[in-house]
């Protein structure tokens, strides 16, 4: 009994065995041919772009099993992610995502790359109550400029001005530009206007003085520039002739504005020369008034002649004979103040400035300024040698200020070749002799010299010769010039 129990429960035992082993093999056989297998879902793209910086969540995937003949599982499998992307650091990260079934593993890979697309970012500076300016130019007031990746690349910014507007570059490491702009009000910029003051265009008579009204500037916001003014240029007063002054000023970004004036010098007509019909003598005495000279105007007076006085200021006590020589008929001329070769030839200006002293006695005793002068030692001199071409200049400019210059044509002897009266009479009788129009010369400083004036006329008058001033339109008797 107990046996046979125990064969039908073993019978019973392989039975159940078999089927299973039978269940089992045709589970397999099923699985064979359906080819199960685990399928991956993977949610959003499978290769991410992420931006440096921010906050990345992985979007994951989900696993489920799939086979041909029984299609996709309802089951959904864990899933296990590998991998990590840090959005701190550039570059490709690859998150793996592997799931487990029937003894087997299964994955699939998702590709992320982390990049910096966002450009650097850069702020203005400002500055309160800061005002640029045209002759100041713009002070930059300072940037920053920023970037995520590469951090403070201030000093990677290029500035470049355009016109009323700067503009500020940088580029950060990954090739990101931007750029911003600072305008600038551009009405602080605009370029100040220079007045000229007085008239623009001035046309003047040669003369000693030019006075340049000079010119004015100032920015537009009223600011003065004119300290800053820079003129170039001059007027010679003295000498004919076009001139241009240029005032000009320069800011700090070396821009220019500048006006000109422009001065015409014109020279004071001379009256053309004109020759006496009759013989004429032109006495001149150069270098008083001198002790002698009322004698010598006694003396003129009784022949009713008249002479030319070209005067110096070397005695102050006669000076009334200037004044006594020009209400008598005489003409007055200047011959400087000083008689200094060394001082009067040494410029222009010191010569103008002894000759005007003169001129301004000669006003004081005779009511009015003279337009005849004589240089000491004629135009011919070459004392004045001593500063080349001085002569020349000289002549030029009192001509073209409208002043005559006289030289001499018989020379007395009287200024060191000799001090008898008998010879200065001789010089001058035989050198009128020469000339239908003789301009002698004599100097009232010397005695002897005034000596010889009464036989001179008497010899003159009776030999068909008058005595007469010089005017501004006599023959003037020009040496040639030697310096
Ligand atoms: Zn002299």
């Amino acid at each position: 009994m107990r046996q046979t129990g125990k064969r039908r429960g073993g019978r019973a035992l392989v039975v159940t065995l078999a089927v299973l082993v039978w269940l089992l093999l045709t589970a397999a056989v099923i699985m064979l041919i359906d080819a199960r297998h685990v399928r991956f879902y993977v949610y959003g793209d499978e290769n991410l772009t992420v931006e440096y910086g921010t906050d990345f969540t992985d979007p994951g995937v989900y696993a489920v099993t799939e086979g041909s003949l029984f299609g996709e599982g309802k089951e959904q499998l864990p899933v296990q992610t590998w991998g990590a992307v840090d959005t701190r650091r550039l570059g490709s990260y690859v998150l793996r995502y592997t799931a487990r079934y029937a003894f087997a593993d299964y994955s699939v890979e998702r590709y992320v790359t982390v990049v910096d697309t966002t450009p650097p970012v850069i702020e203005l500076k400002k500055t309160e109550g800061y005002t640029p300016t045209w002759m100041t130019g713009y002070a930059e007031e300072g940037y920053t400029a920023f970037d995520a990746v590469d951090g403070n690349l201030t000093d990677k910014v290029e500035s470049l001005r355009l016109g009323d507007r700067i503009r500020y570059s940088v580029t950060d490491s990954e090739g990101n530009s931007t750029s911003v702009e600072r305008v600038l009000v551009s009405q602080n910029f605009a370029p100040p206007e220079i007045t000229v003051l007085g008239e623009q265009n001035m046309t003047m008579q040669a003369g000693l003085w030019f006075q340049d009204p000079g010119a004015a500037v100032s920015d537009s916001l009223g600011t003065d520039l004119t300290p800053y003014l820079v003129t170039e240029g001059y007027v010679i007063p003295w000498f004919a002739g076009d001139y241009q002054i240029e005032y000009s000023i320069t800011n700090e970004l070396g821009e220019s504005v500048s006006a000109v004036r422009t001065v015409k010098v014109l020279p004071v007509e001379l009256p053309a020369e004109r020759k006496p019909e009759e013989k004429t003598i032109y006495l001149s005495f150069d270098d008083g008034p001198s002790p002698y000279t009322a004698r010598l105007l006694d003396v003129l007076d009784r022949y009713g002649a008249k002479a030319t006085f070209f005067v110096t200021a070397q005695d102050p006590r006669y000076y009334d004979q200037i004044g006594r020589a020009y209400r008598a008929g005489h003409a007055i001329g200047v011959h400087t103040t000083s008689h200094d070769y060394n001082k009067i030839y040494s410029s222009e200006q010191a010569f103008f400035e002894d000759f005007f002293s003169m001129e301004e006695i000669i006003q004081q005793q005779t009511g009015s300024y003279t337009r005849l002068f004589r240089f000491p030692g004629g135009s011919s001199n070459t004392v004045s040698r001593f500063n080349p071409g001085i002569m020349s200049r000289l002549c030029r400019a009192m001509n073209d200020m409208g002043y005559q210059y006289y030289d001499w044509n018989v020379y007395s002897g009287d200024a060191g070749e000799t001090t008898k009266t008998e010879q200065i009479i001789k010089n001058i009788k035989e050198g009128c002799a020469q000339h239908k129009y003789a301009v002698v010369l004599q100097h009232d400083i010397k005695d002897y010299s005034v000596a010889a004036v009464e036989e001179v006329l008497k010899w003159g008058q009776s030999s068909g010769y008058s005595f007469k001033a010089l005017q501004l339109d006599s023959p003037a008797a020009h040496h040639g010039l030697n310096n």
